[in-house]
């Protein structure tokens, strides 16, 4: 009966830790440094020097990985539900704003602000300005990443299998990575191909609120869905109908990114 326990509470820690990484995981490598490499090349003056007193020789696009690293180490764990905010199927902007005020959950929509205060507090130390530095360039490339803003019932789309060119992935992985990396493009090589935002473009994300970046994801989100369902076989028609979002997220997230940083060193 004892042995019996044991085992059943061995699979239940064996599942745990089968899962969690699942839904801690978040834009790839490639992901969160194109979206810092686009945000340096916004930067004013000022905010490129208060970013660089902050990080030394550490660029965003490398200082963008760092809360990725840190997983491996579980005294950060704390950090697990930052990356992310779920949001219930079936609402609208308002329903969006709303649930957002709401949710007391520590979330990436709630964190970015504590981070640009601990960036704007003359009395924090070099080493938590740093940290907050890496978090922010890493949270608002989370942002941007639709499955961050989806379902907590499928753990943003880690429980929804797919195959990515025969591959056994799911939908949450294809976001974070594999769509990325079928461009066949370094992060560098990338961010030039993609930066090229319109006028109007630069002046509505230099702009929009933090709420607005949730609700757009969620919208972005929200088509993934109801083209992508559960076993679907996902391969070039998937990168066709889904390269261009993709590629706007990651150039939102840049320029967002660039004016939260330009805003703290205004
Ligand atoms: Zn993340």
């Amino acid at each position: 009966m004892i042995l019996v326990h044991q085992i059943k509470k061995a699979c239940i820690a064996i599942a745990i830790i089968a899962y969690l990484p699942l839904n801690a995981a978040a834009w790839g490598m490639t992901g969160h440094r194109i979206v810092g490499q686009i945000a340096d090349y916004y930067l004013t003056a000022r905010a490129r020097k208060g970013v660089a007193q902050v990080l030394g020789a550490e660029s965003a696009a490398m200082a963008s990985n760092w809360p990725d690293f840190i997983k491996s180490d579980t005294s950060y764990n704390y950090l697990g539900s930052w990356h992310y905010v779920n949001l219930p199927a079936g609402l609208d902007q308002n329903g969006v704003f709303n649930f957002l005020d709401s949710d007391k959950q520590a979330n990436v929509y709630n964190k970015i602000p504590e981070m640009i205060a601990i960036l704007k507090d003359k009395q924090k130390t070099a080493a938590e300005k740093q940290m907050a530095m890496r978090l922010l360039i890493h949270f608002v490339g989370d942002l941007h990443q639709p499955m961050h803003t989806a379902r907590k019932d499928d753990l943003g789309g880690n429980k929804v299998t797919v195959t990515w060119f025969g591959q056994r992935s799911n939908l949450h992985r294809v976001w974070d990575e594999q769509l990325i990396e079928y461009q066949q493009l370094s992060y560098t090589e990338y961010a030039a191909a993609i930066n090229h935002p319109t006028k109007d473009q630069l002046k509505k994300w230099s702009h929009d609120s933090l709420k607005q970046t949730v609700y757009e994801s969620y919208e972005a989100c929200n088509k993934i869905y109801e083209v992508t369902k559960a076993d679907d076989k996902l391969s070039y028609r998937y990168n066709f109908d889904f390269v261009d979002m993709l590629n706007e997220q990651l150039l939102k997230g840049g320029v967002r990114l660039a004016h939260i940083l330009n805003d703290i060193y205004a």
